[in-house]
């Protein structure tokens, strides 16, 4: 391999950063396979907008390879009993607590979150791994009455083959844990195709995953990493070795995979994009409210799938709503997101911000107002890096831009004089992931959780939209696609149900009475 990206070559703050993303992984335990500039993928950090390594580019050839270790390694693997898989996922745990800094470092250099939502981010996978190894001596099937004398009807559970986890940039190592101590504890093999935005830290949590499988004396193939873009997305997608293919990105990208999935009769699992609303009803609790909005809205600078992006406030309480959200917005400190104290570090890319101010004149041109932020933000020593202050935006109707998801900071407030219309503006936007109610009111607390309230697959009480915990289900509905991941009882996505039905009598009754000679 031939190092490139010379820290001579690249400003200081990149070579900053490449260094310490080195030394990360070298911490990890990973190898770097690093490539040619013109030839392989760009890994860029949005704290200094610079690439700061090229790494190994896989194309669809790549991709079918890893897909064929991946079915080749199942048919071992499915056979471990499950408290022995669970035992991998421990040891992976132990793995990621031992080396927590390492890999949030990793995911603040390539995703921009601070270091505290970065740890958060590497503590979900602990988390996730005492969930799966609690599943794995726990995963049961149900026996129910047979109607017939002397038998016993049952469900069993068993692996599903390969699954294909696709994941977006902004959860760069969460949600491939997520699907991946599960997916393993039932007893399948993983393909992984991380976003091509955070390369690195997918190498760093990877090489960990490889480490407890290899002590344990199992092959690394059981786990497989690609290291591509769409060309390799594609591939992984219409493989039909890849039994379930759960991918976690944009609407857009759900609405292309779909389909292909399908057409192969594959099962898919889609996490995509969100437009959170919180409905503020006249009782509620007011400090408790703003500090919740501004984390969910301006936490993470507006870049997670449940990040609040629209606020249905009661027109009696608005003004104040409004007021304490401006204080707090205006005091909130944007920056590097490796120093103390920051809360709001960069966007993405450039492209984030291009269609943040989009979305901003768009909201102009329909009568809206911006009411604080919206512009970007010059921070010392990082000219070519995109921070935007957080946008509060006063809507007078949920018109085409706010029913869209724009993922950059930006909070439309919108007014409601009854709680049915409240919960119409909730639910009239295409997406369906997460929601919050803020009240003290428990009859209006009850309706917006009942049937007739909010249609997402997350709803709140109090607490903002973003923030989950591994222990229940995650996924929302409509266009966000109808995947559950993570905790309850999602394993069942990555397992098949066999129904059993044993005659230990010596007769051979037939089901609905049927007589055949
Ligand atoms: P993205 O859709 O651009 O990319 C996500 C992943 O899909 C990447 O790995 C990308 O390479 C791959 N991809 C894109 N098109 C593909 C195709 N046609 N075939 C195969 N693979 C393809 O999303 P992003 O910008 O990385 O992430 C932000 C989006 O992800 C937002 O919409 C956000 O709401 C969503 N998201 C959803 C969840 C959730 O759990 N619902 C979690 C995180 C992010």
């Amino acid at each position: 391999m031939t190092a490139t990206t010379p820290a001579q070559s690249i400003s200081p703050l990149s070579a900053e950063l490449r260094t310490a993303a080195l030394a990360a992984l070298e911490r990890l335990g990973a190898s770097v396979p690093e490539a040619a500039d013109d030839a392989g993928l760009p890994v860029r950090s949005p704290l200094s907008g610079e690439r700061i390594v090229t790494v190994r580019r896989d194309g669809a050839e790549e991709t079918r390879a890893a897909v064929a270790q991946a079915a080749d390694a199942f048919t071992a693997w499915r056979s471990v009993p499950a408290p022995a898989r669970g035992h991998v996922i421990k040891r992976f745990g132990e793995l990621l607590a031992e080396h927590k800094a390492d890999l949030a470092e990793l995911v603040t250099i390539e995703a921009g979150k601070i270091t505290s939502e970065a740890l958060g981010e590497v503590q979900e996978m602990i988390d996730i791994c005492d969930f799966a190894l609690g599943l794995s001596r726990s995963i049961g099937g149900r026996t129910v009455p047979s109607e017939r004398p002397g038998h016993r009807l049952m469900e069993t559970w068993h692996p599903l083959g390969v699954v294909g986890v696709i994941s977006a940039f902004n959860f760069p190592v969460a949600v491939w844990s997520w699907n991946t101590a599960v997916a393993l504890v039932c007893g399948d093999t993983v393909v992984w195709k991380p976003s091509e935005k955070t390369l690195l830290s997918a190498i760093g949590s990877a090489a960990l995953l490889d480490r407890a499988l290899v002590e344990a004396g199992y092959p690394s193939e059981v786990s497989r990493l690609v290291l591509g873009e769409l060309e390799a997305g594609e591939a992984l997608v219409a493989d039909e070795r890849v039994a379930l293919l759960s991918a976690t990105g944009s609407e857009r990208m759900g609405a292309a995979v779909a389909p292909v999935v399908a057409g192969r009769m594959g099962r898919y699992l889609l996490e995509l994009g969100g437009n959170n609303a919180a409905v503020v009803t006249p009782s509620a609790d007011l400090d408790l409210t703003t500090r919740g909005v501004v984390f969910s809205a301006a936490g993470t600078a507006g870049q997670r799938c449940t990040t609040l992006r629209r606020l249905i406030v009661h027109s009696s309480i608005v003004d104040d709503v409004v007021a304490r959200l401006v204080r707090a917005y205006e005091g909130l400190p944007i920056g590097d997101p490796r120093a103390d104290g920051t809360l709001v570090g960069p966007l993405v890319d450039a492209g984030s911000a291009e269609r943040m101010a989009q979305a901003l004149a768009e909201a102009r041109a329909d009568g809206g107002e911006v009411l604080v932020g919206g512009g970007q933000v010059t921070v010392d020593d990082a000219p070519g890096a995109t921070y935007v202050a957080p946008a509060i935006v006063r809507m007078p109707a949920q018109t085409a831009v706010v029913r869209r998801e724009t993922f950059a900071p930006v909070l439309y407030v919108m007014t409601y004089e009854t709680l049915d219309e409240a919960i119409a503006l909730h639910n009239g936007v295409p997406q369906g992931l997460s929601s919050s109610i803020f009240t003290l009111d428990a009859r209006e607390a009850e309706r917006f959780l009942s049937e007739a309230g909010s249609d997402c697959g997350i709803a709140n009480v109090n607490i903002g939209t973003s923030g989950a915990e591994i222990g229940g289900a995650f996924g929302g509905e409509k266009s966000t696609g109808g995947g559950r991941e993570s905790g309850s009882d999602a394993w069942k996505q990555y397992m098949r149900r066999a129904t059993n039905t044993i005659n230990y009598s010596d007769e051979l009754p037939l089901a609905q009475g049927v007589n055949f000679g």
